[in-house]
């Protein structure tokens, strides 16, 4: 964690990435627990690590419901909900996420009729929940749950509200590109930047300007290999088993909540760029950013944040960044 003057800046490398929290005044306790929370809640979350609620509900596949602690729950139920609405958001999708180890070593293509046979264990209506004792049941051997989506927009959350607590009304907390501000009204908003696919992170699309939101991106470049000359990313498709395949490189989600922007930019990425367009005309409250494969940013409107634009310099194709 390392302060730096101005707008102070506290940082840590966790969750196998960077987390920052600006605030405007020096508050190192506050950094502190800020930090500790997070940990506490990776802790909770992980499914990298044989042990965490998370896996203790997944071990018990097919045997018995497991109790996990009230904000697990609450994300759990959230992120059913998401699931049983049938686009491509699924937190049952942990089956296939471990056949592919798409950013982890030993990833491959795996054999079709090995991805067929799970997608039986992906179904989200086989998960039982019981708000009465918190417990989470997943009834068919093999199920598993993946929060890789959801975690750091739930956890961001979750730190406003403990700041606004502790009487902080100017923040950003960025969870490894997944960003919410607050802001004091009257206030100037933060500056966020649209990073380019496939380029490096000081390589930017444009600069959102927006306050008292969330800024989170979904993206075919963050974790992918190619093999045989195929691209293959880690957003997958519940129906098929395979990456998802659309004119899409990114989608940026713009919300209140991080959590609604984390299941919406999978949502949206799943809808592809007619249809998650025509999505948001019926949402006011949220918006979105889309990348296309041919090099188009393409904004639907911009009720919640201002984006000024930079060029994509001309010679670079999406896939050299
Ligand atoms: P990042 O981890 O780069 O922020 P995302 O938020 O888009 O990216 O989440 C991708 C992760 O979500 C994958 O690595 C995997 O763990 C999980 N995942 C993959 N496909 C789905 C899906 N269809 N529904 C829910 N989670 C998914
Ligand atoms: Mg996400």
């Amino acid at each position: 964690m390392s302060p730096h003057s101005d707008k102070v800046c506290y940082s840590a490398v966790m969750m196998g990435t960077r987390i920052e929290l600006h605030l405007s005044e020096h508050r190192p306790e506050l950094a502190t627990e800020v930090f500790r929370r997070i940990k506490y809640m990776e802790d909770l979350l992980t499914v990298n690590r044989p042990q965490s609620q998370l896996m203790s509900v997944n071990q018990a596949a097919g045997k018995h419901p497991v109790r996990v602690s009230a904000p697990v729950f609450t994300l759990i139920a959230r992120a059913h909900r998401a699931s049983l609405e049938g686009g491509c958001f699924n937190l049952a999708i942990g089956p296939l996420v471990r056949c592919w180890k798409i950013g982890f070593s030993g990833d491959r293509v795996p054999q079709a009729e090995a991805l067929a046979a799970l997608l039986p264990l992906t179904d989200p209506r086989a998960i039982v929940l019981n708000a009465a004792d918190c417990s989470v049941f997943l009834t068919r051997a093999g199920m598993s749950v993946d929060a890789g989506a959801i975690a750091k927009g739930y956890m961001a959350d979750l730190i406003c509200d403990y700041l606004a607590s502790q009487s902080v009304t100017r923040a950003m907390i960025n969870l490894g590109g997944n960003i919410r501000v607050m802001t004091p009204a009257g206030e100037s908003g933060w500056k966020v930047g649209l990073q380019r696919p496939f380029g490096r992170s000081d390589q930017l699309l444009g600069v959102i300007t927006t306050d008292n939101s969330s800024v989170v991106t979904s993206g075919v470049y963050e974790r992918y290999f190619v093999a045989q000359g195929k691209h293959y990313h880690h957003i997958l498709d519940p129906r098929s088993g395979y990456p998802l395949d659309n004119d899409l490189l990114s989608v940026t989600v713009i919300s209140p909540l991080s959590i609604d922007g984390e299941i919406l930019s999978t949502q949206l990425y799943g809808m592809g760029l007619e249809r998650g367009c025509l999505w948001l005309t019926t949402r006011p409250d949220i918006d979105a950013i889309f990348v296309t494969r041919d090099r188009q940013v393409v904004v639907p409107a911009q009720r919640r944040f201002s984006l000024q634009r930079l060029p994509w310099p001309e010679g670079i194709t999406p896939a050299q960044g």
